[in-house]
C-alpha cells in the first residue's frame, strides 16, 4: 500500500446469502457457515474470481462485516448461543483455506457491537471491549493476515475497536471504517473526516468508509476523509441508489412509493452498472487504495470495480460485450429486421 498499490475487497455476504435463500432476514445470523460451509467457500471463491484480493472471513455479520448479527444475544434468538465460537472459527477456517488456494489475503472481521451508545456507562464499555477482544483473539488464532473493524457510526466505538486490535491483535494491521449515514458527522457528532484522521493518528493502518451510503452519496464523505488523512484510505459503499434526500440505505424508499426499502425491498433500489463504474473511476482518481462494495454487492458489480482498478482476474473474460447482441449490437453483423425494425414493436 505504501507503494501506491490497491486492493479490491468484496463484502455483501449476508445480503447475498439472504437473496439465495440460505439466511433469514431479521435475525440475520450467518447460520449458513455451519449449515452449508461449502456454499460459504464457494461464494468466497466467486468473489475472488470476480476480482477480490481479500477473503473477508464470514465471522458473523451482515456481510461478513456486521458481526453484531452473530454475537451471543442474536444467537440466543435462534437458540444457537453456544455456537458463537464455532461459527467464528469455522468462518475463519473457510476464509483461510480459500485465501491460501487463491493467493489472496484473509481478513478477520469485527463491527459495531449494537451495545455501545453515546452515553454508555463503564459496564457497557467493558462488555463491548470484551466482545471485541474475543473476536480479535479468534482472528489471530484463525491466522488472519489483517483485521477489519467496520460499520461504526460512532467514533467512540471505532476507537475502542482499534485499541482492542492494537492490544490483542498480535501486531496484525488494522483497517477501520466508519459508516456514513444521514449527515457528514458520526453519531457522536464528530465530522467524519476528522474522526478518520483521529483513527489514523491512533495507529489504524487504513481508515475510511463502508456501508451506509450508496456509490453516489458516499463520494462527498470520502472526499473529506481524503482531505484529512495522510495514509491509504478505504471506501466500500452499499450498491443502492441513495440520493441527497435519502442519503443512506436506511432512509431509502422504493421508487414511486412510500414503502421503506431497508432491508426487504432494497433490490428495487439497486445501483446501475454505470453508477458503479463512475464511482470506481472517481475513487481511483481520488487515490482510494482499499476499494470494494458492501451490502448489495454482487460479483458482476465487483468485476466492474476490479476492472477499473486494472486488476487481472477470472471473471474479466465474461464482462459484457453488447456489440454481440442480435438486437442492440453491431448493425453490420445482424439483420436489419432485428437491429432496427423490431425495435418499433417491443
Ligand atoms: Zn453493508
Amino acid at each position: 500500500m505504501k507503494d501506491g498499490e490497491s486492493v479490491v475487497v468484496a463484502e455483501g455476504y449476508i445480503f447475498e446469502f439472504e437473496r439465495r435463500g440460505y439466511l433469514k432476514a431479521g435475525s440475520f445470523v450467518p447460520e449458513v457457515v455451519l449449515d452449508h460451509p461449502e456454499l460459504v467457500k464457494s461464494l468466497h471463491e466467486e468473489f475472488v474470481h470476480a476480482g477480490s484480493d481479500v477473503v473477508l472471513a464470514f465471522t458473523v455479520g451482515i456481510d461478513n462485516k456486521h458481526n453484531y448479527y452473530g454475537h451471543r444475544e442474536k444467537l440466543r434468538l435462534i437458540g444457537r448461543e453456544n455456537e458463537l465460537e464455532r461459527i467464528n472459527m469455522e468462518a475463519l477456517r473457510i476464509a483461510r483455506e480459500v485465501a491460501d488456494q487463491t493467493g489472496t489475503l484473509m481478513a478477520g472481521n469485527l463491527c459495531n457491537s449494537t451495545i455501545f451508545k453515546e452515553d454508555s456507562d463503564a459496564d457497557e464499555i467493558q462488555q463491548v471491549k470484551a466482545m471485541f477482544k474475543e473476536q480479535v483473539e479468534w482472528a489471530v488464532k484463525g491466522h488472519a493476515d489483517f483485521i477489519v473493524g467496520e460499520t461504526f457510526s460512532s467514533f467512540g466505538e471505532a476507537m475502542l475497536c482499534l485499541e482492542t486490535i492494537k492490544q490483542y491483535g498480535n501486531g496484525l494491521p488494522a483497517v477501520i471504517t466508519l459508516q456514513p449515514v444521514k449527515t457528514m458527522y458520526t453519531v457522536d457528532n464528530i465530522p467524519i473526516g476528522e474522526a478518520a484522521r483521529k483513527l489514523e493518528d491512533a495507529g489504524a493502518d487504513i481508515v475510511g468508509l463502508n456501508c451506509g451510503r450508496g456509490p453516489t452519496t458516499i463520494v462527498e464523505v470520502i472526499k473529506e476523509v481524503r482531505e484529512k488523512c495522510k495514509g491509504p484510505i478505504a471506501c466500500l459503499p452499499v450498491t443502492y441508489r441513495t440520493t441527497t434526500e435519502q442519503p443512506s440505505f436506511f432512509s431509502l424508499t422504493v421508487p414511486g412509493t412510500d414503502v421503506k426499502a431497508f432491508p426487504l425491498n432494497l433490490m428495487a433500489c439497486q445501483s446501475t452498472r454505470y453508477e458503479i463504474e463512475e464511482f470506481a473511476k472517481e475513487m481511483k482518481k481520488l487515490g482510494v487504495q482499499y476499494i470494494g462494495l458492501c451490502c448489495g454487492g454482487t460479483s458482476n458489480y465487483l468485476r466492474i470495480v476490479a476492472d477499473v482498478y486494472g486488476k487481472e482476474f477470472g471473471a474479466k473474460k465474461y464482462a459484457p460485450e453488447m456489440h454481440q447482441h442480435f438486437m442492440y449490437g453491431d448493425k453490420t453483423k445482424f439483420p436489419e429486421y432485428f437491429t432496427t425494425e423490431i425495435h418499433k414493436k417491443i
